[in-house]
């Protein structure tokens, strides 16, 4: 395999059982070649445009910039992608590689439900059969998207091994790969999991930038000073950074749940607290106990308290490229207020963990210098949570 798209710096790798070995060795010839597959690309950016809604808006938030009075800052549209969020780039993308190396079941692990969503909708488009692996727990917190994901045709399972918690269903869908490698393709919703999976999260998510940097510098002549993206696996952030990586002059930021605090206990902040491991298939930094074993996070954002973080963000922290800072319940709760009230737009609760820290981060800044702030997705799914946060009844 190509070494730059296993390893980022001390990190990634393949850490799986034997029998996937072989798989893994497929998925890459085929991802290596579909980086240059002209049918591959055209199909990819087809159902992008057609399907998903792209390119989406880069839209300059005057009314924040106003308040704020310090960068200019835009705001970089998924949440108004099809199905609400950037996860759908990353789910056509593993859907055409599956059925490109002659798959017809789709598998994939969720934990609040949003990545089984986007994958169950994919496997209908597709005609494929769909399988998702959820913990028992989270099965019963999102009853919603459970029923969603059937009605889209998909099977919920259940798992109840260990604590019915999302590590439990990443190891459920592993271990129901290895012995369906025959028919079944693992979808995996974030920057994680065994290579060549990140480096694949990456390519097919870089269309938030390679979109994100023609449209700066049609607006502004020139590229943003610095990128805010929240990050729970890492892949709207890693999308959003790809197309700058090679520009030291722009500025990369990730905002992670700090949840109730970074000393609370209650957290998932994993790249501050987190300490080197293995986990997922892949060698990354992770909330570990003092056994080692992976701790049980916490964030009022589902789609952030995932356990570890993307390799190639362990690695961007390691090398002063990316800059990473926690956000917590309170700063992301009041953001959602915020952007809603001076922009009129509900953004995810994740999404408002970058929105936190934009705002922070543009005071510092002067008028002449420009933030692209990603807004991962639409907020619709939050507001019941948000209310009760509030103390708000909404069933009196
Ligand atoms: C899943 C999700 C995230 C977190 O996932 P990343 O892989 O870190 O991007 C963030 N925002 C939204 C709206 C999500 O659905």
């Amino acid at each position: 395999m190509a070494q730059q798209d296993i390893h980022f710096g001390q990190y990634g790798g393949q850490f799986v059982p034997e029998a996937l070995m072989p798989e893994l060795l497929k998925l890459n010839e085929a991802f290596q070649a579909c980086k240059t597959d002209e049918n591959f690309q055209k199909e990819f950016h087809r159902l992008l445009n057609d399907y998903a809604g792209r390119p989406s808006l880069l839209y300059y938030a005057r009314r924040m910039t106003e308040d704020i009075g310090g960068a200019k800052i835009y705001l970089k549209r998924e949440d108004l992608n099809h199905t609400g969020a950037h996860k759908i780039n990353n789910v056509i993308g593993q859907a055409l590689l599956a059925k490109q190396l002659g798959k017809t079941r789709l598998i994939a692990e969720t934990g609040a439900g949003q990545h089984g969503v986007a994958t169950a909708t994919i496997a209908a488009l597709f005609g494929m059969k769909c399988e998702i692996f959820m913990g028992k727990e989270d099965t019963e917190r999102q009853k919603l998207n459970v029923f969603r994901m059937e009605l889209l045709g998909a099977k919920v399972v259940p798992v109840t091994d260990g604590q019915g918690l999302l590590k439990d269903a990443v190891n459920a869908a592993l271990a129901d790969w290895s012995q369906h490698t025959q028919d079944t393709f693992y979808v995996i919703g974030s920057a994680v999991g065994p290579a060549p999976y990140p480096a694949m999260v990456h390519e097919f998510q870089s269309v938030i930038s390679t979109e994100s940097k023609e449209q700066i510098l049609k607006a502004e002549g020139r590229l943003p000073d610095a990128i805010v993206a929240c990050c729970g696996g890492g892949s709207n952030a890693i999308g959003s950074f790809a197309a700058y990586l090679d520009d030291p002059e722009v500025k990369l930021y990730g905002a992670e749940a700090s949840g109730q605090g970074l000393a609370s206990g209650k957290t998932a902040a994993t790249l501050e607290l987190g300490s080197d491991g293995i986990f997922h298939g892949m060698a990354s930094k992770f909330l570990q106990d003092k056994d080692g074993q992976i701790a049980k996070v916490y964030s009022i954002s589902a789609g952030l308290d995932y356990p570890g973080i993307g390799p190639e963000h362990a690695a961007l922290q390691a090398s002063g490229r990316a800059t990473y800072v926690g956000i917590t319940d309170e700063e992301a709760v009041q953001a959602f207020e915020y952007i809603a009230q001076k922009e009129g737009i509900i953004a995810a609760i994740e999404s408002s963990h970058a929105v936190a820290y934009t705002r922070k981060l543009a005071k510092t800044m002067s008028p002449d210098q420009i933030i692209i702030c990603t807004l991962s997705g639409r907020g619709d799914k939050d507001v019941a949570q948000v209310a009760d946060y509030r103390g708000v009844n909404l069933n009196d």
